[in-house]
């Protein structure tokens, strides 16, 4: 794993238009300003935008992502390609994909919206019972029993790794999708459909779609990405309901730890995450200077 040596001052998960605002702010009060960020996030999925300030004609969001992005850079932003796995606070920030780690004073979490749930029925119903969506807050309470793993991706591994000298056992439940990484032999792997999670009060066991069952006391739900929500609980910060507690200024529960745009919740369009993005940046300035 690489690590720059650099402390940066801010450092922004995302190069949405909520992550590429803060930077341009945090970039012009001379702070230095490295984003990390795994693809272009919604706005280059936007066919056109024509309701965004100043724009003469409408233009695909693709462009619009990428004129942010050639502002950044000329301003003296680093970017960096990567999925963010983990996200830790001790004396500084740290920040973890793959294969880099990174450092910094404040971390401004700007990682869109999260669209995917788990296709689970009945998931819901066991939240705080044996369903958890952080293995770094919740792997203790699984100590010597055996947990699930929900998901195909980095994270889902990533995850798993954390629960493996914990737990008595890790299954990884890529829930009918084939593993996107190489899962060692340390896990099980379940790759079929999950039908039901059932359980009297609390996770007892998973069922596939043939019928074939695998007793656990702990689900952790991985899929995709790390969400926002994902990484604040990892830091230490509050989430309600899947959304991450903000004050005025943006800043979740832990101090230097700021999130914007459509992660947020609320209006999801180009101009409020732009906004949101600034209002993290000022406080992250302001954060900063004191
Ligand atoms: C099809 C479509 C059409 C739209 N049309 C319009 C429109 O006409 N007008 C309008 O105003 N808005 C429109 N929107 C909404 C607009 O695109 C979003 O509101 C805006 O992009 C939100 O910006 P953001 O920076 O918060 O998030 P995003 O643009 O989603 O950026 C999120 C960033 O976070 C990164 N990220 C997430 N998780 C991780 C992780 N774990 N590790 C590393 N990086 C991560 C992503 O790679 C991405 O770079 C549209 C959206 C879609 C999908």
């Amino acid at each position: 794993m690489t690590m720059p040596s650099k402390l940066y001052d801010v450092l922004i998960v995302g190069k949405g238009p909520a992550g590429i605002s803060a930077a341009l702010y945090a970039l012009r009060a001379n702070l230095s300003v490295a984003i990390v960020a795994k693809d272009s996030g919604a706005l280059s999925r936007a066919h056109l935008i024509s309701n965004y300030y100043g724009l003469e004609a409408p233009i695909p969001g693709a462009d619009l992502e990428k004129r942010g992005e050639t502002q950044a850079k000329a301003l003296g932003a680093e970017f960096f390609d990567g999925e963010v796995l983990d996200l830790m606070f001790s004396d500084v920030f740290e920040l973890k994909t793959k294969d880099a780690a990174f450092k910094a004073k404040t971390v401004i979490v700007a990682a869109g919206a999260v669209r995917s749930k788990a296709p689970v029925p009945g998931l819901d119903a066991y939240e705080g019972k044996g369903v958890s969506y952080c293995a770094v807050c919740d792997g203790f309470f699984y100590r010597k029993k055996p947990v699930a793993v929900l998901g195909n991706g980095a994270f889902a591994l990533a995850e798993a790794k954390e629960l493996l000298p914990l737990a008595s056992s890790v299954t990884i439940c890529t829930l009918g999708k084939d593993p996107l990484v190489e899962i060692s032999s340390e896990f099980s792997v379940e790759k079929e459909a999950l039908e039901s999670v059932e359980g009297n009060g609390k996770v007892e066991r998973l069922k596939f779609a043939s019928g074939k069952t695998v007793a656990v006391d702990g689900i952790f739900v991985a899929l995709g990405s790390a969400s926002a929500a994902d990484l604040a609980r990892k830091a230490g910060a509050a989430v309600e309901k899947n959304k991450l507690v903000v004050d005025e200024k943006l800043m979740t529960t832990v101090p230097g730890l700021f999130a914007a745009g459509d992660c947020l919740g609320g209006i999801l369009q180009v101009a409020v995450a732009v906004g949101e993005g600034a209002r993290a940046a000022l406080g992250s300035i302001e954060f900063i200077r004191k």
